[in-house]
C-alpha cells in the first residue's frame, strides 16, 4: 500500500509500505481523508524528537471505510464509515485507574509514537473506532479529533450556555473551541489573534463574534468594553507558545487579566518554555487555571452534534491535497499561515 513517510524532519514522501495485516479485535480502515494537525507540523519539524521515532507514518486525524473486521468485534460492521480516536492509555497508572485515561503519564497516539493514518490502510483496536454516519460527509468525519478537543476543553471550563468566552489563538484548537463552543453558549465569544486573515477565516464562519488582533488594540481593554467591565467568564489559551507582542501581556497572563472575578482559564499550548505569570492577578481573581489535553470521551459528543448538522467544520478547511503531495500540504502551512488552517490530505 502507498503511505506518507518521514524518514527525515521537513520531507514526507509516499512511499510503497507493507499493508498492516488485521489482529484479533482489531478493524482494519480503508482510510478516505486525514487532516495535518499543528501537532503532525512540529513532528515535520523535529520538535517531538526523541518522542517520534523516524520513519514515521503520521496522522492521528482521519477518517474512512472498515474494509476488514476480526471475528470478535461487535461495535462495527464492514462497510461502517468510521474514525478513530487515537489516544492509547495503560490503563494501570494512577491517572488511568482513576478514569482520567487522558492524562495517562505513558499516554501514547496513533500517527505520534506508532505509525498512523496517512496511509491507504490502518489497522487499529476496535475500541478506538467510532461509526460515523452515513450522511456526514467523509471530510467532516476526518475531522472529528480535532473538534474533540474543542468540546474537551470546554467540558474542562464547564462552559454553560450563557458564558461570554476569549479565545486566544485562531488556529485549529482555537477553531475547534469555537465550533464547539458555539453549540453549548449563546453568550459573547471574542477570538484574539495576529493575524487579521486568521480572524477573517473564524469570522466568516460564525458572523456574530467579535475579533481582536492583538497587534492592533490591546485584547483585555476590548474584552472589559464589550462585557461592561466584567470580563469574560472563560478565557482559553489556545497559542501554543509563550511569547508576548510588545505592550500586550504573554498569553496565559493576558487570559488572567481578561476573566472576571471568580473566573476561568482554560490552558491547551504545548510550549516548551515557561510562561510567566503574576500569581496575585489570579489570587485576587480567585480565578482557576484548567488545563485540557486530547479528549475524554467526546467523540461520542462530536459525532452526534454533526448527525444533528450543528456543527460546519468545513469552513476550518483552508486546502485539500492529494497524499502524495502531503510535503506541499505541510509547506502551505509552515510558510503561509495567514491563509491556512485545516489541510485534508484525500488518500
Ligand atoms: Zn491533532
Ligand atoms: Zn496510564
Amino acid at each position: 500500500m502507498k503511505a506518507a513517510v518521514i524518514r527525515e524532519y521537513g520531507k514526507i514522501n509516499l512511499e510503497e509500505v507493507t499493508k498492516p495485516v488485521l489482529k484479533d479485535n482489531q478493524i482494519l480502515i480503508k482510510v478516505k481523508y486525514a487532516s495535518i494537525c499543528g501537532t503532525d507540523q512540529h513532528i515535520f519539524r523535529g520538535e517531538f524528537h526523541p518522542r517520534t521515532q523516524l520513519p514515521l507514518i503520521p496522522g492521528h486525524e482521519f477518517a474512512g471505510i472498515a474494509e476488514e473486521v476480526s471475528s470478535n468485534v461487535r461495535n462495527i460492521s464492514p462497510g461502517d464509515k468510521v474514525t478513530v480516536d487515537p489516544i492509547i492509555w495503560c490503563g494501570k497508572c494512577a491517572a488511568c485507574q482513576a478514569g482520567h485515561y487522558n492524562a495517562c503519564t505513558t499516554l501514547k497516539l496513533v500517527g505520534i509514537d506508532l505509525d498512523g493514518g496517512f496511509a491507504e490502510y490502518i489497522s487499529v483496536p476496535s475500541h478506538m473506532v467510532y461509526k460515523v454516519p452515513e450522511h456526514v460527509s467523509d471530510k467532516n468525519a476526518a475531522l472529528i479529533e480535532i473538534l474533540s478537543i474543542g468540546f474537551h476543553a470546554s467540558a474542562r471550563a464547564g462552559l454553560s450556555a450563557n458564558d461570554n468566552i476569549l479565545i486566544v489563538g485562531s488556529g485549529k484548537v482555537g477553531n475547534s473551541i469555537l465550533h464547539a463552543a458555539k453549540t453549548i453558549t449563546t453568550g459573547k465569544i471574542v477570538m484574539a489573534d495576529i493575524l487579521d486573515e486568521r480572524l477573517a477565516m473564524a469570522k466568516s464562519a460564525f458572523g456574530d463574534i467579535y475579533t481582536v488582533n492583538i497587534r492592533k488594540s490591546d485584547p483585555v481593554a476590548f474584552v472589559k468594553e464589550i462585557t461592561g467591565g466584567r470580563g469574560v467568564d472563560i478565557a482559553f489559551e489556545a497559542v501554543g507558545h509563550e511569547k508576548e507582542i510588545e505592550g500586550r501581556f504573554n498569553p496565559v497572563r493576558l487570559c488572567i487579566n481578561a476573566i472576571k472575578g471568580g473566573g476561568k482559564v482554560t490552558v491547551l499550548g504545548l510550549s516548551d518554555h515557561p510562561s510567566g505569570i503574576l500569581m496575585k492577578e489570579l489570587i485576587w481573581k480567585e480565578a482557576m487555571i484548567i488545563s485540557s489535553r486530547v479528549s475524554h470521551g467526546e467523540y461520542a459528543k462530536v459525532i452526534e452534534s454533526l448527525d444533528k448538522g450543528t456543527l460546519h467544520p468545513e469552513s476550518m478547511v483552508t486546502g485539500i491535497f492529494d497524499l502524495k503531495d502531503a510535503q506541499k500540504g505541510f509547506e502551505f502551512l509552515e510558510n503561509e499561515p495567514e491563509k491556512h488552517l485545516k489541510i485534508l490530505l484525500k488518500v
